[in-house]
């Protein structure tokens, strides 16, 4: 969005004209949440401040997700566990790791966990999409997002989402999920069909987190998109009349800020503590669980 066209809906509520579409991915809408200086600089400054580069774990995670997805692709006599170990050998993302030895030690990790991961699933049981591109429109919040993989099981339409990192998951985190909700909404919209059932898959340990919506805490996590998107609008507004002056975008400063891909550019969250290295994430045992890929934007710069 430029910042020319974030304050229209304001100018069209104005002049009695209907409000325009705010479009967000899940992940633009929960930059919002955690730090809306982090939002601003990500999705508003023009030109965007430069981010540092990419860390070991979003390479880790992004080699994981692109062997998971083009193993489906190889002939059906080929989808065994050995070809994802071949797969991940072959598009692993040498950026982010301290030297070569720590890379190949987590490309050999990566490897093990696919082939292990895929040694369970049935190669025959074609998946209805494969980061399938999703969307839908609810009031004036337009969401579009990416899902790792659809499954229809029997009729009824499954969201799997592949989790790489290296803490197990919580038990509520398919259920709490915003951006699983929100894919299964969208599926829903599209396929004209019930979507409820939610499913993380920890490839790392190779456990399933399931979780099964309602009609009704699905439109309950719309509600909470629209109103995490009525917020981030009317500070894109206010951020078009007034730049950088805008109050409307505070750093919000914690454990993250260690993490964040914009903290050059951020005194506040600077005086949180040191930067994380390129690969504390995998091999700080103290280390808070950071972002992990983020969906939809990052993929576009992965690999292939
Ligand atoms: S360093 Fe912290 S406060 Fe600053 S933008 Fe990043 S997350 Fe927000």
């Amino acid at each position: 969005m430029t910042v020319e066209s974030a304050g229209r809906p304001v100018q069209a509520e104005l002049a009695g004209m209907p409000p325009r579409l705010y479009a967000a991915s899940p992940s633009r809408l929960l930059a919002h949440v955690d730090c809306p200086r982090r939002y601003r600089m990500q999705y508003l400054d023009r030109p965007r401040p430069p981010q540092r580069s990419q860390r070991a774990h979003t390479s880790f995670g992004l080699a994981v997700h692109n062997a998971l997805r083009d193993w489906w692709d190889l002939p059906r006599e080929r989808r065994t566990a050995d070809a994802g170990r071949e797969l991940v050998r072959t598009s692993w993302i040498d950026v982010g790791f301290r030297d070569p030895e720590q890379s190949a030690r987590w490309r050999r990790r990566a490897q093990d966990h696919v082939s292990a991961y895929l040694s369970g699933v049935d190669a025959d049981d074609q998946p209805t999409g494969i980061e399938r591109t999703v969307a839908f429109v609810s009031g004036t919040l337009r969401v579009t997002g990416r899902i790792d993989r659809l499954d229809d099981r029997d009729g009824e339409l499954v969201v799997v989402d592949y989790k790489t990192s290296r803490k197990p998951l919580g038990t509520d985190d398919a259920r709490t999920s915003l951006p699983m909700a929100l894919y299964a909404a969208a599926v829903w919209k599209m396929f004209r069909r019930p979507c409820l059932r939610v499913e993380l898959h920890h490839v790392p340990s190779g456990e399933v987190l399931t979780h099964t919506h309602t009609p009704e805490s699905l439109t309950r996590k719309v509600d909470e998109a629209k109103s995490i998107a009525r917020d981030a609008q009317r500070a894109d507004a206010d951020f078009a009349e007034r730049g950088v002056e805008s109050t409307l975008f505070p750093p919000v400063v914690g454990p993250l800020c260690t993490w964040c891909d914009f903290r050059a550019h951020c005194p506040e969250g600077q005086a949180a503590g040191p930067e994380k290295s390129g690969w504390a994430a995998l091999e700080d045992e103290g280390a808070p669980r950071p972002v992990e890929v983020d969906r939809g934007d990052a993929r576009s710069a992965r690999s292939h």
